[in-house]
């Protein structure tokens, strides 16, 4: 992995991450980073949204359509992403633990070790079922 030098760019992405929660693309952070160090490639950015990721300081949710969102919120929970809009939406589910519990299940009949699941809900969200 490359040296990472920049502490500071670094903590202003872990900040601005922590200070949203609609889970940003990478090209979403670069645009609003840039303000402060307007010398930060997005190349740089990306470094250091993988970095907080593989230090769990940040969540990567990976989407449906593709697009990658970051998380500043590294608590479990699930996501939702709108088919209609691509907003990524945290959903506040009641019986988080049963839908953990696919892990004890995926495990039983598998000789590996299971560290977790990736489950992904979409569908449309409350805005966009207002204007329909
Ligand atoms: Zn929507
Ligand atoms: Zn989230």
């Amino acid at each position: 992995m490359a040296v990472i030098k920049h502490s500071k760019q670094r903590d202003a992405i872990r900040q601005f991450l922590m200070s949203r929660t609609d889970h940003p693309t990478a090209e979403v952070v670069y645009a609003n980073v840039i303000k402060e160090f307007p010398s930060i490639s997005l190349g740089t950015v990306y470094r250091n949204l993988s970095f907080l990721v593989e230090n769990g300081q940040a969540i990567k949710v990976p989407c449906e359509d593709g697009s990658v969102h970051f998380d500043g919120n590294v608590h479990p929970h699930y996501h939702f992403q709108c088919k209609t809009c691509g907003a990524v939406l945290d959903l506040d589910m009641d019986g988080i633990e049963e839908a953990q519990s696919l892990n004890r299940a995926a495990a039983a009949n598998f000789k590996g070790m299971i560290d977790g699941n990736v489950t992904f809900f979409y569908g449309t969200c409350p805005d966009c079922m207002m204007k329909q």
